[in-house]
């Protein structure tokens, strides 16, 4: 059945007419495509459906909003995080996959968007937002997750070029993606900076010694790997930004990206409400519908406030940035409290649900195993506190 997402949030002073024209376009267009959501039941069907709605959304015109430069088939020159914002919460509303594979295309050629050159930029991005080629983000290793400093790939210089060796694991994409942007260490750095002998490169799927060492298999599926990379020659061409750079460039990717995080996790805790509402007024028991009992309004009203209280975070973080600020602090706390409320706000609406909600393929049952993986990636929960509190004892004086 198809369901129109609540929009009451773009009068908002975050947004202007473009982007309300924008949202009232991505609402339209998903309203239109995207069925019910249900997740494929097996990994082939799961690649088919990525692929097919990749190429939907390369066609439909919305993959621009995900990378930057007109000239290079942007919507833009700079990535409008509204934007990208708005299409992730309509589309994790609808689809956990569409979202998936729209946040994919921009979190994995963001690199080229944000410090790629003219020639990297030429061949990838035009293909990116046309949905002609899967972009993939290649930064975490069984041994560096949080720790992204403690990254053992290496790429060492080989006459003009590089050659590449190491792992990659956890990557969205792995086993289906065209263009891979990879971190490696280059160099020790400098003392204490460890970070800062890591560079980034544009890695194509048919690069030589570069291979899928293993498909894995999560609760809400979508394509997933861990990446080989065994002598892995590249030319002077996929180095990305300078030297040493790489670690800058993957945070100023994630600076970008991870309020989008918190954008479908406002999405799927939005779709909760709505399926909480549908339920708590059609079900009836003890001679009245679930929602006349005081206890089931707390529970909603508390389903609202975390949802309001996730979008005002969000869309400030990403109109922040928009006007050209820095907004670690603001994306941490939008990710924070967007993706733990909504895993609240889903298991609300289940248990409203009751045995119907784990019941396989109910939409309350999907969004619960949708959200689960946004606490973790992009940096944790804790991850984010973290950030917070560091960058609150810093404005403090210390
Ligand atoms: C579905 C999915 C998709 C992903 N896609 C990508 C991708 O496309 N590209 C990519 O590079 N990576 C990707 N990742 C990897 C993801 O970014 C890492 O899983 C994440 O950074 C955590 O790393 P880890 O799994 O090694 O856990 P660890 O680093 O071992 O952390 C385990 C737990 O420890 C806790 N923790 C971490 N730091 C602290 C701290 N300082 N204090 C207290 N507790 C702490 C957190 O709860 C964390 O979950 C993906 C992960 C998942 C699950």
């Amino acid at each position: 059945m198809r369901v129109a997402m609540d929009t009451a949030h773009l009068d908002w002073p975050f947004f202007d007419a473009g982007s309300r024209a924008f949202a009232r376009d991505v609402g339209g267009w998903a309203e239109a495509h995207l069925a019910d959501g249900a997740h494929p039941t097996s990994r082939d069907a799961v690649d088919a459906r990525c692929r097919a709605l990749v190429a939907m959304l390369g066609e439909s015109g919305l993959l621009r909003h995900a990378v930057a430069g007109t000239a290079h088939g942007g919507a833009a020159e700079r990535i409008d995080t509204r934007n990208l914002c708005l299409a992730r919460e309509t589309l994790a509303f609808h689809d956990g996959l569409a979202d998936f594979a729209f946040a994919m295309q921009g979190l994995g050629s963001g690199a080229l968007s944000l410090a790629g050159s003219e020639a990297q930029k030429a061949r990838w991005l035009p293909e990116v937002a046309a949905g002609r080629a899967l972009a993939a983000f290649c930064l975490s290793e069984p041994e560096a997750g949080s720790d992204v400093a403690a990254m053992a790939c290496r790429a060492r210089h080989d006459g003009a070029g590089w050659v590449l060796d190491g792992e990659k694991t956890w990557i969205s994409n792995g086993g289906i993606a065209d263009l891979h942007v990879v971190f490696a260490r280059t160099g020790e750095g400098e003392p204490g900076r460890p970070s800062s002998g890591i560079s980034a490169f544009a890695v194509p799927a048919d690069a030589p010694g570069f291979a899928v060492a293993e498909r894995i298999d999560v609760m809400a599926p979508h394509p997933l790997a861990r990446l080989r990379f065994d002598g892995c020659r590249l030319g002077p061409e996929a180095l990305i930004g300078a030297e040493g750079e790489g670690f800058k460039i993957a945070m100023r990717t994630l600076d970008v990206f991870r309020t989008s995080v918190a954008a479908a996790a406002l999405g799927f805790g939005r779709r909760a409400l709505h399926e909480g509402l549908a339920r708590a007024t059609s079900r009836t028991m003890f001679g009245q519908a679930l929602a006349d009992f005081q206890l089931t309004q707390a529970a909603l009203a508390t389903m609202a406030t975390e949802t309001d209280a996730a979008a005002l975070l969000v869309y400030r973080a990403a109109w922040a940035r928009d006007q050209g600020r820095t907004v670690t602090r603001e994306a941490a706390m939008a990710k924070l409290a967007a993706t733990e409320g909504a895993q609240r706000t889903i298991d609300r609406a289940l248990q409203m649900w009751g045995g119907a909600g784990v019941v396989s393929g109910n939409t309350v049952e999907r969004l619960y195993r949708d959200i689960r993986a946004l606490r973790i990636y992009e940096g944790a929960t804790e991850v984010q506190q973290l950030i917070i509190g560091r960058d609150l004892v810093k404005g403090f004086g210390r």
